[in-house]
C-alpha cells in the first residue's frame, strides 16, 4: 500500500496538531510537529542568552547552530513523540508563553530554517507522515499528496491556547495570549523566508464552528480518498 504525505499549515492555535495526531493514529502514520523544532531552537537561544527582551544576537546564534541536536522520541504512554534538545526532554518547556513570545523572530532566520527544513525532508522521505507547521505544503513538501490549510478566528484561537496554558498550570491572562497569537500571525505571514501562506492546491478548513469530531470526520475522509487515488 503506497503511503502519502499529509501537510497541515495554518496560523497558530488553529488545531493543526490535534487533527494531525488524530490522523497519524488512525492511519498508522508518523506525526511530526515542526513547530516543536523551532521552539527547541528558541529554548536553546533563551538559555544561552542569545535572545531576550529587546535583543537578538543572530550572528552568534547562527555560529552555534551546530551545537543543537533535536530529536523526537515516542512516548508510549502519551501515544506521540516528544521533543528532545541535546538529549533532554523539553516537551513541556517549549510550550510556555515565554518560548511562544520569542519563537517567531527565531523562525524568521534563514540559517535556522535551512537546517530544520533539511531535517524535516529527511524525516518525511519514506512518506507515511503527517507534518504540521507554516511552510510544509509550500516549501518543505510542495509535492505532498494532501495539503490542508487550517483557519479560525484569532479570538477563537487565543481562547484555545489560553485554556491549554491554564491546564498546564501557567499563570497567564487571556489578553497576553491573544497578543501573542496576533503577534506571531503577523511575523509568520510577513517574514521574507517561507512566509505562511496557503498553497494553491491546499484545501482550506475553517474550524471556527466545527467540533473536533466533525473536523476529524471531514479530514480523514479527504485523506482516505487521496490514499485510494494513489493506490489505483
Ligand atoms: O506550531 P507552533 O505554534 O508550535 O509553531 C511555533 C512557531 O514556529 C510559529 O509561530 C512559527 O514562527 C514557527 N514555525 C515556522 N515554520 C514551521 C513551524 C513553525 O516558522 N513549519
Amino acid at each position: 500500500m503506497k503511503k502519502i504525505i499529509i501537510a497541515i499549515d495554518g496560523f497558530s492555535s488553529t488545531g493543526k496538531s490535534t487533527v494531525a495526531k488524530q490522523l497519524a493514529k488512525a492511519l498508522h502514520y508518523v506525526y511530526i510537529d515542526t513547530g516543536a523544532m523551532y521552539r527547541a531552537v528558541t529554548l536553546f537561544a533563551l538559555r544561552e542568552n542569545l535572545i531576550g527582551e529587546n535583543f537578538l544576537h543572530q550572528e552568534k546564534l547562527e555560529q552555534r547552530l551546530h551545537e543543537i541536536e533535536i530529536r523526537f522520541k515516542r512516548n508510549p504512554e502519551k501515544g506521540f513523540a516528544e521533543v528532545y534538545l541535546n538529549g533532554e526532554n523539553v516537551e513541556d518547556e517549549i510550550r510556555t508563553l515565554e518560548v511562544s513570545n520569542y519563537v517567531s523572530p527565531i523562525a524568521a532566520i534563514s540559517a535556522v530554517r535551512k537546517i530544520l527544513v533539511d531535517q524535516q525532508r529527511q524525516m518525511g522521505k519514506e512518506k507515511g507522515v503527517v507534518m504540521d507547521g507554516r511552510d510544509i505544503g509550500t516549501v518543505v513538501f510542495p509535492e505532498a499528496e494532501l495539503k490542508l490549510y487550517m483557519t479560525a478566528s484569532a479570538e477563537k484561537r487565543a481562547h484555545r491556547r489560553y485554556e491549554e496554558l491554564l491546564e498546564r498550570g501557567e499563570e497567564v491572562s487571556y489578553d497576553e495570549v491573544l497578543d501573542n497569537v496576533v503577534m506571531r500571525d503577523q511575523i509568520d505571514s510577513s517574514r521574507k523566508d517561507s512566509p505562511l501562506r496557503k498553497a494553491d492546491d491546499a484545501i482550506e478548513i475553517d474550524n471556527s464552528s466545527l467540533t473536533l469530531d466533525e473536523q476529524f470526520e471531514k479530514i480523514i475522509a479527504l485523506a482516505e480518498e487521496k490514499i485510494k487515488e494513489e493506490n489505483e
